[in-house]
């Protein structure tokens, strides 16, 4: 529920209702319940009732159900009582910290500054967020500033950014953009979502896995002498992975120090490669064709690799490494109804934190 949008009464019926009074009803004006529900004496926040009524133009979602202004009748003379506990914003986990950097070089030299953080974790992931609207590596301008709220708990999403917002300088041509951590109905992990209720990270219209906790790594991150030709995918071990394009097997586990088990099947004189398989498809060998959307193995932790993902790649005819952003459509997806309040929640407890 987003408490600032609703006009929110609570009636005290001494002298108005037909209804016996409860005892433990509060009355409280509209501004109180805008401004701060923390002022609200604490006694109150237990198991107390309310009686509410719904001013014109307003809906108030409860646990209990959907109230409009077309229920205030109702509200009066049924008695409409809620728990308040359903109407106070819940407290931020006591993991959560905030810290506000001035860009002075790079984002990790920025960070290395503020104590009680590891640059290179917390970096890493702050980059992870906004490499989808920005060049994070050689993007930045001195005296952009970067919000971060963080998580210390490792669970449920190894990332610990729980939200942020990224200020450019004033004259920069970058954009401010912010993102929220949060999982939409029927996904398996949070991804990052713009305040509107579009996801900030983008997935490719056809994707190697149909699902996966987070992308780790994208194309041209740089990596100390070269960049990262291909995308990383964190996902489970042995999560199904599938050929997009389809095409003709041109070689199987070669380099396997390197790659681990790996394929890399041609689609006229381009090629997709996957690495750090868990296992190949025993369909899957030199000359096989592949149709398009069929599996090829599943994700691994094999080769050079620190934990379970795919790394998938395209090559051109030149064997240059192309972005897989590139070569293929991508889409963000939006928050349906019936996310939309819970999510409204979230940004609004992360923005309390964040001192917004
Ligand atoms: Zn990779």
């Amino acid at each position: 529920m987003k408490y600032w949008q609703y006009i929110v009464m609570i009636f005290v019926l001494f002298g108005c209702s037909r209804d016996p009074v409860p005892e433990d009803s509060y009355f409280i004006t509209q501004n109180d319940y805008n401004n701060a529900v923390d002022e609200l004496p604490e006694e109150i926040f237990l198991e107390d009732s309310l009686i509410l009524i719904v001013l014109p133009d307003s809906t108030v979602s409860l646990d209990i159900d959907s109230v409009s202004a077309l229920d205030s009748m109702i509200v009066l003379e049924d008695s409409l009582v809620v728990e308040i506990d359903s109407l106070i914003p819940p407290e931020p986990p006591a993991e959560w910290k905030f810290i506000e950097i001035e860009i002075q070089g790079s984002l990790y030299q920025s960070l290395a500054v503020v104590s009680d953080v590891e640059p290179d974790i917390l970096g890493a992931h702050c980059v992870r967020n906004l490499v989808w609207e920005m060049n994070p590596w050689r993007g930045f301008i001195a005296g952009d500033s970067v919000r971060i709220l963080y998580t210390t708990e490792e669970l449920p999403r190894e990332n610990m950014v729980v939200a942020f917002e990224y200020i450019p300088v004033a004259g920069s041509s970058n954009h401010s953009f912010s993102g929220y951590v949060f999982t939409k109905t029927g996904d398996n992990w949070p991804s990052v979502w713009q305040p509107d209720g579009s996801e900030l990270v983008k997935l490719l219209d056809r994707s190697p896995v149909r699902t996966f906790e987070e992308i780790t790594s994208v194309f041209g991150e740089p990596r100390g002498n070269h960049t990262h030709q291909g995308v990383d995918f964190k996902a489970p071990l042995e999560t199904p992975v599938f050929s997009v394009t389809g095409g003709t097997v041109l070689r199987t586990n070669w380099n396997t120090r390197y790659n681990g088990y790996c394929v890399e099947i041609d689609f006229g004189g381009y090629s997709e490669v996957f690495l750090h398989l868990c296992s190949i498809d025993s369909a899957v060998s030199a000359g096989a064709l592949i149709e398009p959307g069929q599996s090829v193995g599943t994700v691994g932790n094999t080769g050079i690799s620190t934990a379970p993902h795919l790394h998938y790649q395209i090559n051109g005819p030149d064997d240059y490494a192309i972005d897989p952003y590139l070569y293929f459509s991508s889409h963000r997806r939006v928050l349906g109804a019936e996310d939309m309040d819970r999510f409204q929640e979230q940004v609004a407890l992360c923005q309390r934190m964040m001192g917004e």
